[in-house]
Protein backbone atom coordinates (compact mmCIF):
# COMPACT_ATOMS: atom_id res chain seq x y z
CA UNK A 1 0.00 0.00 0.00
CA UNK A 2 2.33 2.83 -1.11
CA UNK A 3 -0.30 5.42 -3.08
CA UNK A 4 -1.73 7.93 -0.45
CA UNK A 5 -5.83 8.12 -0.56
CA UNK A 6 -7.14 11.63 -0.39
CA UNK A 7 -10.60 12.05 1.36
CA UNK A 8 -10.34 15.20 2.52
CA UNK A 9 -11.89 17.11 0.13
CA UNK A 10 -13.46 19.47 2.44
CA UNK A 11 -10.14 21.08 3.72
CA UNK A 12 -9.55 21.47 0.04
CA UNK A 13 -9.32 19.92 -3.67
CA UNK A 14 -7.05 19.32 -6.28
CA UNK A 15 -7.09 21.27 -9.27
CA UNK A 16 -8.90 19.96 -12.03
CA UNK A 17 -6.29 19.97 -14.60
CA UNK A 18 -8.59 21.33 -16.85
CA UNK A 19 -8.45 24.77 -14.54
CA UNK A 20 -4.68 24.40 -14.51
CA UNK A 21 -4.60 24.28 -18.62
CA UNK A 22 -7.38 27.04 -18.76
CA UNK A 23 -4.97 29.57 -16.26
CA UNK A 24 -1.58 28.73 -17.54
CA UNK A 25 -0.88 31.53 -20.30
CA UNK A 26 -2.29 34.19 -18.03
CA UNK A 27 0.66 34.26 -16.04
CA UNK A 28 3.40 35.19 -18.74
CA UNK A 29 1.31 35.66 -21.83
CA UNK A 30 -1.25 37.57 -20.90
CA UNK A 31 -0.41 38.92 -17.89
CA UNK A 32 -2.15 42.13 -18.12
CA UNK A 33 -3.22 44.37 -15.46
CA UNK A 34 -7.49 44.22 -15.28
CA UNK A 35 -7.38 47.65 -14.34
CA UNK A 36 -5.29 49.04 -16.93
CA UNK A 37 -7.19 50.79 -18.97
CA UNK A 38 -5.24 52.00 -21.89
CA UNK A 39 -3.17 49.32 -23.33
CA UNK A 40 -4.23 45.98 -25.35
CA UNK A 41 -2.42 44.13 -22.13
CA UNK A 42 -5.05 45.67 -19.96
CA UNK A 43 -8.26 44.71 -22.28
CA UNK A 44 -6.83 41.14 -22.66
CA UNK A 45 -6.80 40.68 -18.79
CA UNK A 46 -10.30 42.88 -18.36
CA UNK A 47 -11.68 40.37 -20.55
CA UNK A 48 -11.06 37.41 -19.25
CA UNK A 49 -11.76 38.89 -15.83
CA UNK A 50 -15.35 39.27 -17.47
CA UNK A 51 -15.50 36.15 -18.71
CA UNK A 52 -14.92 34.20 -15.68
CA UNK A 53 -17.29 36.79 -13.62
CA UNK A 54 -19.99 35.22 -16.03
CA UNK A 55 -19.05 31.75 -15.55
CA UNK A 56 -19.31 32.12 -12.04
CA UNK A 57 -22.07 34.26 -11.77
CA UNK A 58 -23.62 31.45 -14.08
CA UNK A 59 -23.14 28.71 -11.57
CA UNK A 60 -25.19 30.41 -8.96
CA UNK A 61 -27.44 31.82 -10.96
CA UNK A 62 -27.27 35.62 -10.48
CA UNK A 63 -25.97 38.61 -12.27
CA UNK A 64 -22.27 39.01 -13.01
CA UNK A 65 -22.50 42.56 -11.37
CA UNK A 66 -23.25 40.78 -8.21
CA UNK A 67 -20.07 39.11 -7.81
CA UNK A 68 -17.52 40.67 -5.43
CA UNK A 69 -14.04 38.91 -6.14
CA UNK A 70 -11.53 38.24 -3.00
CA UNK A 71 -9.08 36.37 -1.62
CA UNK A 72 -11.06 33.31 -0.95
CA UNK A 73 -13.90 32.91 1.69
CA UNK A 74 -12.26 33.94 5.28
CA UNK A 75 -12.31 37.39 3.41
CA UNK A 76 -15.69 37.25 1.94
CA UNK A 77 -17.23 36.23 5.06
CA UNK A 78 -15.27 39.09 6.76
CA UNK A 79 -16.36 41.82 4.41
CA UNK A 80 -19.83 40.39 4.20
CA UNK A 81 -20.25 40.81 8.16
CA UNK A 82 -18.23 43.36 9.04
CA UNK A 83 -19.09 45.19 5.97
CA UNK A 84 -23.08 44.84 6.80
CA UNK A 85 -22.15 46.10 10.05
CA UNK A 86 -20.36 49.39 9.07
CA UNK A 87 -22.63 50.17 6.22
CA UNK A 88 -25.88 49.05 7.90
CA UNK A 89 -25.07 51.31 11.53
CA UNK A 90 -27.76 53.47 11.74
CA UNK A 91 -30.05 50.51 10.82
CA UNK A 92 -29.50 48.62 13.86
CA UNK A 93 -25.94 46.61 15.54
CA UNK A 94 -27.44 42.89 16.27
CA UNK A 95 -26.29 40.02 13.99
CA UNK A 96 -27.48 36.26 13.92
CA UNK A 97 -25.76 33.32 13.65
CA UNK A 98 -24.62 29.52 14.87
CA UNK A 99 -22.51 28.33 16.96
CA UNK A 100 -21.46 25.51 14.32
CA UNK A 101 -20.21 28.03 12.14
CA UNK A 102 -16.62 28.44 9.96
CA UNK A 103 -14.28 30.19 12.66
CA UNK A 104 -14.46 32.72 9.52
CA UNK A 105 -17.88 33.72 10.63
CA UNK A 106 -17.63 33.25 14.56
CA UNK A 107 -14.36 35.63 14.59
CA UNK A 108 -15.38 38.37 12.48
CA UNK A 109 -18.77 38.37 14.40
CA UNK A 110 -16.29 38.19 17.85
CA UNK A 111 -14.57 41.52 15.90
CA UNK A 112 -18.14 43.11 15.66
CA UNK A 113 -18.63 42.41 19.26
CA UNK A 114 -15.45 44.42 19.70
CA UNK A 115 -16.81 47.48 17.89
CA UNK A 116 -20.29 47.41 19.94
CA UNK A 117 -22.45 45.06 18.36
CA UNK A 118 -24.64 42.05 19.64
CA UNK A 119 -24.22 39.09 18.10
CA UNK A 120 -26.63 35.93 18.76
CA UNK A 121 -25.01 32.51 18.36
CA UNK A 122 -27.92 29.91 18.40
CA UNK A 123 -27.71 26.55 19.44
CA UNK A 124 -28.07 23.68 16.87
CA UNK A 125 -30.39 20.31 17.27
CA UNK A 126 -29.24 17.44 17.50
CA UNK A 127 -28.78 16.35 14.28
CA UNK A 128 -26.76 19.87 13.49
CA UNK A 129 -29.71 21.63 12.15
CA UNK A 130 -30.89 25.03 13.41
CA UNK A 131 -34.14 25.66 14.46
CA UNK A 132 -36.45 27.94 12.86
CA UNK A 133 -38.45 29.10 16.00
CA UNK A 134 -35.54 29.66 17.77
CA UNK A 135 -34.23 31.50 15.17
CA UNK A 136 -36.96 33.90 14.61
CA UNK A 137 -37.80 34.34 18.26
CA UNK A 138 -34.16 36.09 18.25
CA UNK A 139 -34.95 38.69 15.61
CA UNK A 140 -35.12 42.20 17.35
CA UNK A 141 -35.85 45.71 15.95
CA UNK A 142 -32.06 45.78 16.20
CA UNK A 143 -31.29 42.95 13.74
CA UNK A 144 -29.50 44.07 10.51
CA UNK A 145 -27.71 40.64 9.37
CA UNK A 146 -28.78 36.09 9.93
CA UNK A 147 -25.44 34.42 8.87
CA UNK A 148 -26.04 30.91 8.55
CA UNK A 149 -23.65 28.90 6.74
CA UNK A 150 -25.40 26.79 3.63
CA UNK A 151 -23.96 23.44 4.25
CA UNK A 152 -21.81 22.25 7.59
CA UNK A 153 -18.03 22.17 6.26
CA UNK A 154 -17.21 19.11 9.64
CA UNK A 155 -20.22 17.26 8.88
CA UNK A 156 -21.71 18.20 5.89
CA UNK A 157 -25.15 19.05 7.41
CA UNK A 158 -27.27 21.46 5.10
CA UNK A 159 -29.75 24.22 6.76
CA UNK A 160 -33.20 25.06 5.55
CA UNK A 161 -31.79 28.04 3.31
CA UNK A 162 -35.60 28.55 1.79
CA UNK A 163 -37.11 28.40 5.05
CA UNK A 164 -34.29 30.82 6.23
CA UNK A 165 -34.78 33.13 3.47
CA UNK A 166 -38.69 33.42 4.33
CA UNK A 167 -38.15 34.49 7.85
CA UNK A 168 -35.54 36.62 6.88
CA UNK A 169 -37.94 37.99 4.39
CA UNK A 170 -41.02 38.47 6.53
CA UNK A 171 -39.25 41.05 8.99
CA UNK A 172 -36.91 42.86 6.87
CA UNK A 173 -33.57 41.56 7.60
CA UNK A 174 -30.78 40.68 5.43
CA UNK A 175 -29.51 37.17 4.91
CA UNK A 176 -25.84 36.55 4.36
CA UNK A 177 -24.44 32.49 3.97
CA UNK A 178 -21.38 30.90 3.86
CA UNK A 179 -22.02 28.75 1.36
CA UNK A 180 -18.30 27.55 0.38
CA UNK A 181 -19.00 23.66 0.61
CA UNK A 182 -22.34 23.83 -1.11
CA UNK A 183 -21.02 25.66 -4.27
CA UNK A 184 -20.16 23.92 -6.98
CA UNK A 185 -21.23 20.39 -5.26
CA UNK A 186 -24.86 20.49 -5.58
CA UNK A 187 -27.05 23.33 -6.59
CA UNK A 188 -27.14 26.50 -4.85
CA UNK A 189 -29.73 29.68 -6.41
CA UNK A 190 -29.70 32.50 -3.74
CA UNK A 191 -32.31 34.46 -5.10
CA UNK A 192 -34.77 31.86 -5.21
CA UNK A 193 -33.56 30.85 -1.51
CA UNK A 194 -33.78 34.78 -0.48
CA UNK A 195 -30.50 34.72 0.05
CA UNK A 196 -28.93 38.18 -0.30
CA UNK A 197 -24.64 37.97 0.60
CA UNK A 198 -22.72 35.07 -0.57
CA UNK A 199 -19.24 33.61 0.30
CA UNK A 200 -17.65 30.99 -1.35
CA UNK A 201 -14.19 29.68 -2.51
CA UNK A 202 -12.41 28.28 -5.78
CA UNK A 203 -10.10 26.01 -4.40
CA UNK A 204 -13.39 24.12 -2.61
CA UNK A 205 -14.83 23.45 -6.07
CA UNK A 206 -11.05 21.95 -7.78
CA UNK A 207 -10.21 25.26 -8.20
CA UNK A 208 -6.85 27.53 -7.36
CA UNK A 209 -5.98 28.64 -3.87
CA UNK A 210 -6.43 32.12 -2.87
CA UNK A 211 -9.31 33.18 -4.80
CA UNK A 212 -12.76 33.47 -3.73
CA UNK A 213 -16.38 35.63 -3.99
CA UNK A 214 -19.14 37.22 -2.46
CA UNK A 215 -21.66 37.35 -4.25
CA UNK A 216 -24.03 40.91 -3.45
CA UNK A 217 -27.70 41.15 -4.19
CA UNK A 218 -28.01 44.55 -6.62
CA UNK A 219 -31.70 44.91 -6.86
CA UNK A 220 -35.25 44.28 -4.55
CA UNK A 221 -32.97 44.77 -2.17
CA UNK A 222 -29.80 47.05 -3.02
CA UNK A 223 -27.41 45.35 -0.89
CA UNK A 224 -24.15 47.44 -0.02
CA UNK A 225 -21.53 46.20 2.66
CA UNK A 226 -18.18 48.55 3.49
CA UNK A 227 -15.07 47.81 2.21
CA UNK A 228 -12.87 46.04 4.34
CA UNK A 229 -9.63 47.01 1.70
CA UNK A 230 -9.14 50.45 0.22
CA UNK A 231 -6.98 51.23 -2.22
CA UNK A 232 -8.08 52.00 -6.08
CA UNK A 233 -11.80 51.05 -5.67
CA UNK A 234 -11.35 47.51 -7.86
CA UNK A 235 -14.76 45.55 -7.73
CA UNK A 236 -17.04 48.34 -7.56
CA UNK A 237 -15.33 49.84 -4.93
CA UNK A 238 -15.95 46.62 -2.20
CA UNK A 239 -12.99 45.36 -2.49
CA UNK A 240 -9.99 47.27 -3.79
CA UNK A 241 -6.61 45.31 -4.85
CA UNK A 242 -5.19 44.29 -8.22
CA UNK A 243 -6.83 41.23 -8.99
CA UNK A 244 -6.04 37.83 -9.44
CA UNK A 245 -5.82 37.90 -12.95
CA UNK A 246 -4.80 33.71 -13.28
CA UNK A 247 -7.06 32.45 -10.40
CA UNK A 248 -9.96 34.33 -11.08
CA UNK A 249 -9.65 32.67 -14.92
CA UNK A 250 -9.20 29.19 -12.99
CA UNK A 251 -12.44 30.11 -10.63
CA UNK A 252 -14.02 31.21 -13.68
CA UNK A 253 -13.26 27.47 -15.30
CA UNK A 254 -14.02 25.53 -12.37
CA UNK A 255 -17.00 26.90 -12.16
CA UNK A 256 -18.19 25.96 -15.61
CA UNK A 257 -16.97 22.79 -14.81
CA UNK A 258 -19.02 22.06 -12.11
CA UNK A 259 -22.01 23.22 -13.49
CA UNK A 260 -21.79 21.04 -16.25
CA UNK A 261 -20.38 17.84 -14.15
CA UNK A 262 -21.72 18.32 -10.73
CA UNK A 263 -24.91 16.21 -10.75
CA UNK A 264 -23.63 14.27 -12.30
CA UNK A 265 -20.53 13.98 -9.40
CA UNK A 266 -22.86 13.99 -6.83
CA UNK A 267 -24.50 11.39 -7.78
CA UNK A 268 -21.55 8.96 -8.18
CA UNK A 269 -20.39 10.18 -4.53
CA UNK A 270 -23.42 9.62 -2.81
CA UNK A 271 -23.34 6.21 -3.83
CA UNK A 272 -19.93 5.98 -2.90
CA UNK A 273 -20.07 8.08 0.45
CA UNK A 274 -22.93 5.44 0.98
CA UNK A 275 -20.62 2.30 0.50
CA UNK A 276 -17.93 3.31 2.79
CA UNK A 277 -20.61 4.21 5.46
CA UNK A 278 -22.16 1.47 5.81
CA UNK A 279 -19.11 -0.91 5.51
CA UNK A 280 -17.84 0.49 7.90
CA UNK A 281 -20.87 0.47 10.31
CA UNK A 282 -21.83 -3.15 9.41
CA UNK A 283 -18.03 -4.19 10.02
CA UNK A 284 -17.00 -2.47 13.53
CA UNK A 285 -19.46 -2.29 16.59
CA UNK A 286 -20.10 0.95 17.95
CA UNK A 287 -19.82 3.49 14.96
CA UNK A 288 -22.06 6.71 14.63
CA UNK A 289 -22.74 8.75 12.03
CA UNK A 290 -22.94 12.21 13.16
CA UNK A 291 -25.10 14.89 12.33
CA UNK A 292 -28.22 14.58 9.79
CA UNK A 293 -28.17 12.40 7.46
CA UNK A 294 -30.71 13.14 4.84
CA UNK A 295 -30.17 17.08 4.54
CA UNK A 296 -26.58 16.55 4.21
CA UNK A 297 -23.93 16.93 1.42
CA UNK A 298 -23.64 14.16 -0.88
CA UNK A 299 -20.05 13.57 -0.35
CA UNK A 300 -19.13 13.73 3.35
CA UNK A 301 -19.51 11.56 6.25
CA UNK A 302 -18.65 11.93 9.51
CA UNK A 303 -18.58 8.52 11.85
CA UNK A 304 -17.54 8.37 15.56
CA UNK A 305 -15.76 5.21 16.30
CA UNK A 306 -16.38 4.98 20.18
CA UNK A 307 -13.21 4.66 22.31
CA UNK A 308 -10.92 5.49 19.40
CA UNK A 309 -9.50 8.41 19.36
CA UNK A 310 -9.20 9.76 16.29
CA UNK A 311 -5.91 11.64 15.58
CA UNK A 312 -4.14 7.73 17.08
CA UNK A 313 -6.34 6.02 14.50
CA UNK A 314 -5.19 8.39 11.76
CA UNK A 315 -1.39 7.60 12.89
CA UNK A 316 -2.46 3.82 12.26
CA UNK A 317 -2.37 4.35 8.62
CA UNK A 318 0.48 5.42 8.12
CA UNK A 319 -0.49 8.61 6.14
CA UNK A 320 -1.56 6.49 4.01
CA UNK A 321 -5.33 8.12 3.85
CA UNK A 322 -6.19 11.67 4.14
CA UNK A 323 -8.98 12.33 6.07
CA UNK A 324 -9.39 14.99 8.96
CA UNK A 325 -10.23 13.74 12.87
CA UNK A 326 -13.11 15.91 14.69
CA UNK A 327 -9.86 17.62 16.51
CA UNK A 328 -8.08 18.41 13.40
CA UNK A 329 -9.53 21.70 13.01
CA UNK A 330 -8.11 23.34 16.14
CA UNK A 331 -5.11 21.67 15.77
CA UNK A 332 -2.14 23.40 17.99
CA UNK A 333 -4.25 21.63 20.63
CA UNK A 334 -6.20 18.37 20.87
CA UNK A 335 -9.30 20.01 21.57
CA UNK A 336 -12.92 18.53 20.75
CA UNK A 337 -14.40 19.84 17.80
CA UNK A 338 -16.83 22.77 18.41
CA UNK A 339 -19.27 21.74 15.72
CA UNK A 340 -19.34 18.21 17.16
CA UNK A 341 -19.97 19.87 20.90
CA UNK A 342 -22.88 21.52 19.59
CA UNK A 343 -24.58 18.78 18.32
CA UNK A 344 -24.63 17.30 21.84
CA UNK A 345 -21.46 14.71 21.46
CA UNK A 346 -19.64 14.49 24.88
CA UNK A 347 -15.76 15.11 24.19
CA UNK A 348 -14.93 11.11 23.82
CA UNK A 349 -17.58 10.60 20.90
CA UNK A 350 -16.05 14.23 19.72
CA UNK A 351 -12.69 12.86 19.65
CA UNK A 352 -13.28 9.75 17.96
CA UNK A 353 -14.38 11.47 15.08
CA UNK A 354 -13.28 11.29 11.50
CA UNK A 355 -14.89 13.06 8.73
CA UNK A 356 -13.88 11.61 5.55
CA UNK A 357 -15.30 14.01 2.39
CA UNK A 358 -15.13 12.62 -1.08
CA UNK A 359 -13.98 14.78 -4.55
CA UNK A 360 -14.65 14.32 -8.38
CA UNK A 361 -11.01 12.42 -8.44
CA UNK A 362 -11.91 10.05 -5.81
CA UNK A 363 -12.50 5.84 -6.65
CA UNK A 364 -14.21 2.94 -6.31
CA UNK A 365 -10.92 1.45 -5.55
CA UNK A 366 -9.96 4.03 -3.24
CA UNK A 367 -12.47 3.85 -0.90
CA UNK A 368 -12.29 0.27 -0.91
CA UNK A 369 -8.69 0.59 0.39
CA UNK A 370 -9.28 2.91 2.88
CA UNK A 371 -12.21 0.72 4.65
CA UNK A 372 -9.91 -2.15 4.68
CA UNK A 373 -7.33 -0.15 6.69
CA UNK A 374 -9.91 1.72 9.10
CA UNK A 375 -11.25 -1.56 10.16
CA UNK A 376 -7.68 -2.88 10.72
CA UNK A 377 -6.92 0.36 12.52
CA UNK A 378 -10.03 0.62 14.63
CA UNK A 379 -9.44 -2.89 15.65
CA UNK A 380 -6.35 -2.61 15.99
CA UNK A 381 -6.78 0.35 18.76
CA UNK A 382 -9.55 -1.23 20.00
CA UNK A 383 -6.87 -4.39 21.02
CA UNK A 384 -4.82 -2.40 22.37
CA UNK A 385 -7.43 -0.52 24.95
CA UNK A 386 -8.01 -1.09 28.72
CA UNK A 387 -11.04 0.73 28.20
CA UNK A 388 -12.29 -0.52 25.07
CA UNK A 389 -11.93 -3.98 27.04
CA UNK A 390 -13.68 -2.68 30.24
CA UNK A 391 -16.55 -1.28 27.87
CA UNK A 392 -17.13 -4.69 26.03
CA UNK A 393 -16.88 -6.48 29.95
CA UNK A 394 -19.97 -4.00 30.44
CA UNK A 395 -17.92 -1.68 33.23
CA UNK A 396 -20.63 1.38 33.15
CA UNK A 397 -17.32 3.91 32.45
CA UNK A 398 -19.69 6.85 33.74
CA UNK A 399 -19.13 5.42 37.12
CA UNK A 400 -15.55 5.20 37.00
CA UNK A 401 -13.58 7.22 39.45
CA UNK A 402 -10.29 7.44 37.47
CA UNK A 403 -6.62 8.03 39.19
CA UNK A 404 -4.89 11.31 38.73
CA UNK A 405 -1.81 11.13 37.30
C1 LIG B 1 -12.78 26.45 3.66
C2 LIG B 1 -13.87 27.24 4.26
C3 LIG B 1 -13.74 28.62 4.44
C4 LIG B 1 -12.45 29.35 4.15
O1 LIG B 1 -12.23 29.49 2.79
P1 LIG B 1 -10.83 30.07 2.26
O2 LIG B 1 -11.07 30.31 0.82
O3 LIG B 1 -9.84 28.99 2.50
O4 LIG B 1 -10.55 31.31 3.00
C5 LIG B 1 -14.81 29.30 4.95
N1 LIG B 1 -15.96 28.69 5.25
C6 LIG B 1 -16.12 27.37 5.09
C7 LIG B 1 -17.42 26.74 5.44
C8 LIG B 1 -15.09 26.61 4.59
O5 LIG B 1 -15.26 25.29 4.45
Amino acid sequence: MTEKIYLDNNSTTPCDPRVVTTMLPFFNEMFGNAASRSHPFGWQAEEAVDYAREQVANLINVDSKEIIFTSGATEADNLAIKGVFEMYAKKGNHIITLTTEHKAVLDSCKKVEKLGGEVTYLEVQEDGIVDLTALENAITDKTILVSIMFANNETGVIQPMKEIGDICKKHGVLFMSDATQAVGKIPVDPKELGIHLMAFTAHKMYGPKGVGALFVNRKNPRVKVTSQMDGGGHERGMRSGTLNVPGIVGFGKAAELAQKEMSKDAERLAILRDRLETKLVESLEEVYVNGNVEHRMPHVTNLSFKHVEGEGLMMTFNQNIAVSSGSACTSASLEPSYVLIALGLGDDLAVSSIRFSLGRFTTDEEVDAAVELLIKGVNHMRELSPIWEMFKEGVDLDSVVWAEH
